[in-house]
């Protein structure tokens, strides 16, 4: 059994973005900048933001994280987007989710220019994503094809089993994972779908994410199979200093033993969806997705 290791795989993605803005300065290009934008006071959300600006620090990207305050409206922040999609400084932007209840998120998704939208949300680049046209990917299911191309884990003809069929994660997911070059047949699951556990045992490639603490035990795994565990669960714990503790939707101590490959929780997925943003940026950046008017 081995253990994917997300923070060895990011700290090589990493170098590898770090180098190619070293090039970028070297040849008196533009540096790729990403702006933030981060509705109100959510601790999650904080942290999550303050992590992409030490991230883009760290690789040699510009930054800005716009703080708003939770009372902002809907037409505030659509201001703020149009703002945005016509800085021609401003080579991505996200807008952190969840937003506050009065603003609808899918409104402000749908406002950004799909030219800078890093998090791959806007239904154009979802669009594209389907159709194998390129597109600025979701961060999650990017950063685990990443780990995937990494472990070189063969793919081709393999059964792969997404529980979960969220925009954010098991539905691109399980659609990147059936295109040519991946070829995997994929089987989609989610609340409704009945004898799970028997999906799922039939599954060679097994992605969690459905947001279940243990969710998956190891009678529902096959042997030998490879399981990706998204999920991030915090739970109280009196062995910790902070006095809690993440859990993945993996049962993960009796998992482990059953598979060829598996991912930690913390460890695994989560390093990798930074990394993704950040590679987004810099495709961006340099008008690789979308060229540059
Ligand atoms: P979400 O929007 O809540 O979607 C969860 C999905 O799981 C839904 O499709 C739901 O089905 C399905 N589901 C829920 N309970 C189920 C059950 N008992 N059996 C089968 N399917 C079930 O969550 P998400 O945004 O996709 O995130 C999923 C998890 O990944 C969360 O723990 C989140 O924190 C984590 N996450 C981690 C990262 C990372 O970087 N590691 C990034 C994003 C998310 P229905 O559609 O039928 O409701």
């Amino acid at each position: 059994m081995t253990i994917i290791d997300g923070k060895e795989v990011s700290a090589a993605l990493k170098k590898e973005i770090a180098a190619e803005v070293e090039k970028i300065k070297a040849a008196g290009g533009k540096i790729p900048y990403l702006v933030a934008i981060l509705v109100g006071d959510d601790g999650a959300s904080q942290t999550y933001v303050g992590h992409k600006e030490k991230m883009c620090a760290e690789v040699g990207f510009r930054s800005t994280v716009l703080r708003l305050p939770a009372e902002t409206t809907e037409e505030q922040l659509l201001k703020e987007v149009d703002r945005l999609n016509n800085d021609d400084d401003v080579d991505g932007f996200i807008v952190q989710l969840p937003l506050p209840k009065h603003i609808d998120e899918q409104k402000i998704i749908e406002a950004i220019d799909p030219r800078k939208d890093v998090d791959g949300f806007h239904p154009e680049n979802a669009g594209r994503m389907v159709t194998g046209l390129p597109a600025f990917l979701p961060a999650t299911p990017d950063g685990i094809l990443a780990l995937l191309r990494y472990y070189k884990i063969e793919t081709a003809g393999k059964h792969c089993v997404v529980i979960g069929r969220s925009n954010i994660v098991g539905r691109p997911m399980a659609n990147l994972l059936s295109q040519k070059g991946w070829d995997c047949t994929v089987t989609m699951c989610h609340s409704r779908t009945k004898d799970l556990a028997k999906v799922v045992a039939s599954g060679d490639i097994v992605i969690a994410a459905l947001g279940k603490a243990e969710f998956v035990t190891a009678d529902m795994v096959k042997p030998g199979a490879v399981v990706i565990d998204v999920g991030i669960t915090r739970v109280p714990s009196d062995k910790t200093k902070s006095g809690w503790k993440l859990l993945g939707d993996v049962k993960y101590d009796e998992v482990a033993p059953k598979c060829s490959y598996i991912t930690p929780v913390p460890g695994g997925v989560g390093p990798m969806t930074i990394i993704s943003l950040m590679q987004n940026t810099l495709k961006a950046g340099k008008g690789e997705i979308y060229p540059k008017k």
